[in-house]
């Protein structure tokens, strides 16, 4: 895989993945990645619970990226599923403020609509105006079942609402949806999984269709079968298939940081002279274990700016 590439995978869950991914990652030319506040594949019953996990997205997940070179971002929200216990959604939806003015902290999300319930369309809504009021980037799931239906709504209701379609990024996108959400002015962004929904050859051709504007690529990776090197992979068969390179800068790198930047916290010199050093502790806590040798030094020695 080429090594002069540089990637910000702008939707990856970091907290279900190992060091030997944030190293694979790092290897591979991921400098930078975004992890959307998200359901952990069952339902929460506490407020607690959000809590101490959107304080580890912000905390140590940050802190363990940063051991690899990697610089974490991230995006708070509730997410769509767990909108439909109003009970618990309530108290979340107390919550969220406090951590949105958080550092590294560049959007509301994940959030959107799963079954296109009544409550999901509530705290949907109540999440947009939360954005509007704090300025932040939308970063937007939509639905895996009615998703062209589920997609249009996502946008119609953030126009609704008064938000700037350049301000919303809508991601989880397939051939179906990508010409509606690039007509109507929204980033449109495309999960690489791999055997299901977007594969990286499916891409290529999106890519060849409808060029890079707008269009971003991440991984998703998460606790299910996914890959954290779909971003570098997809952007490898890009150049492969004899598109120009520069798709890649803007689907891989550029386009994710222009729309994210837009929250104010985004500072590529943060990446570009990354020192790791590893005898750095988060609390009192290491990613090491006794007697493992702790990198110390430059974690970009190969990598070319784009
Ligand atoms: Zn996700």
């Amino acid at each position: 895989m080429s090594s002069n590439r540089i990637f910000f995978d702008s939707h990856v869950h970091m907290v279900s993945r190992t060091t030997d991914d944030y190293e694979a990652m790092r290897k591979a030319g991921v400098v930078a990645v975004l992890e959307p506040a998200f359901w952990q594949g069952q339902p929460r019953t506490e407020v607690g619970s959000f809590k101490d996990y959107f304080n580890t997205l912000i905390g140590w997940e940050r802190f363990r990226a940063s051991q690899f070179g990697i610089k974490h971002y991230c995006t708070i929200g509730l997410n769509s599923k767990e909108a439909n216990n109003e009970a618990l959604a309530e108290q979340v939806m107390e919550i969220l403020p406090l951590f949105l003015c958080k550092e590294g902290v560049v959007g509301v999300g994940e959030i959107g609509y799963d079954d296109q319930t009544p409550a999901e369309d509530k705290y949907y809504r109540q999440q947009l105006e939360l954005a509007k009021e704090l300025n932040l980037p939308v970063q937007i799931h939509t639905p895996h079942r009615d998703k062209k239906r589920g997609t249009i709504r996502s946008m119609e209701v953030a126009l609704e609402h008064g938000i700037d379609p350049s301000m919303v990024i809508v991601d989880h996108n397939n051939e179906e949806t990508v010409q509606d959400v690039l007509d109507r002015g929204f980033w449109c962004a495309f999960t690489i999984y791999p055997h299901t929904k977007m594969g990286s050859e499916r891409m290529v051709e999106v890519l060849r269709k409808y060029g890079p504007e707008r269009i971003i690529v991440d991984s998703a990776a998460d606790w299910g079968v996914s890959d954290p090197l779909a971003v570098p992979k997809t952007a490898a068969l890009i150049v492969e298939r004899g598109l120009p390179e520069d798709y890649v800068t803007k689907t891989c790198y550029q386009n994710p940081l222009d729309a994210y930047g837009q929250s104010g916290q985004i500072n590529e010199a943060d990446w570009q002279i990354s020192e790791v050093d590893q005898r750095e502790l988060f609390r009192g806590n290491s990613v090491l274990r006794g007697g493992q040798t702790p990198k110390i030094g430059s974690s970009d020695s190969d990598i070319v700016p784009n």
